[in-house]
């Protein structure tokens, strides 16, 4: 069978890691030509180069570097059929709202929100152009429901994508456009695992919520971004695609 993705061309940012990572894995083995996008030169251009694809170094959260992005890959391989736009930060000094300081709440949203704003705003011209293209940007659970255990700025930064990326999808349905938010649950990135197993209490306060009883792996939220950037979701626009074990879903859980 053929990829789903066969001679498309796809970008990824936050490409060197987690569900980035395994979303340029996923993209490659449906047969994208796929377009590392990461501020960590070193591990965006590991990424690009497992995959035979191309690397970029950005900063999603800068206008000219993410004009230059998409300027850039349409210039060299004629057109930009996805764009997940999944790169973001939760910086530990982003907490309660009686704690976080405007400096952390304005870096997040540049990085979390802005940057969506920003790669759509430069892509959405080529997919005109084109008349065609899938964007799927990554939201969060946190965007759907409220936790005790905050990052303030973090939520609101998603809740920012899902709105956006809501309006944006019914904006361009008629122009071949299709705008769908990802919002996963809580994922097993190498990062989340390191601070759980030095704190196995702060993963069962979050683990009882979670009907499948596990976080996810990013391998699983990969398999969903193929989904919403292929044909398959078609019909599929101005979504929040959700992919959270059940968390959005329960108010018991089994035991
Ligand atoms: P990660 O930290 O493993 O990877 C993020 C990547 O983005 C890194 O490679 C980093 O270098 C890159 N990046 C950060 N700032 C950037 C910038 N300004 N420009 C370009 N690249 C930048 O994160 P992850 O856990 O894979 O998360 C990916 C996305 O999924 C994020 O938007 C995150 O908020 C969202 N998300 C994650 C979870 C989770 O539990 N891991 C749950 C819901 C949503």
């Amino acid at each position: 069978m053929q990829g789903r993705l066969t001679d498309r061309v796809a970008v990824v940012t936050g490409a060197g890691s987690g569900i980035g990572l395994a979303t340029v894995r996923r993209f490659a083995a449906e047969g994208a030509t796929v377009v590392c996008v990461d501020i960590d030169a070193e591990a965006g251009r590991r990424a690009a180069d497992e995959v035979a694809g191309d690397f970029v170094a950005c900063d999603v959260a800068d206008d000219t570097s993410v004009r230059e992005l998409f300027d850039g890959v349409v210039a060299r391989h004629g057109r930009v059929d996805v764009a997940f736009n999944n790169a973001g930060i939760s910086p530990p000094d982003d907490d309660s709202i009686l704690e976080t300081g405007l400096d952390a709440w304005e870096r997040v949203l540049r990085v979390n929100t802005t940057s969506v704003y920003l790669c759509c705003r430069h892509v959405i011209p080529h997919m005109r152009r084109q008349g065609r293209g899938s964007i799927i940007n990554t939201a969060s659970f946190v965007a759907l429901m409220g936790a005790a255990t905050s990052q303030i700025a973090y939520t609101a930064s998603k809740g920012g994508v899902l709105a956006m990326t809501r309006e944006l999808g019914v904006q361009f349905a008629r122009e071949g456009i299709r705008v769908n938010a990802l919002c996963p649950g809580p994922v097993a990135t190498p990062l989340l695992l390191e601070l759980f197993a030095a704190d196995p209490e702060r993963a069962a306060r979050r683990l009882v919520h979670v009907p499948m009883g596990r976080f996810g792996a990013p391998e699983e939220i990969a398999a969903a971004v193929a989904f919403l950037a292929s044909d398959d979701s078609s019909f599929m626009t101005a979504s929040q695609f959700v992919v959270d074990g059940g968390i959005t879903g329960a108010y018991v859980t089994p035991l």
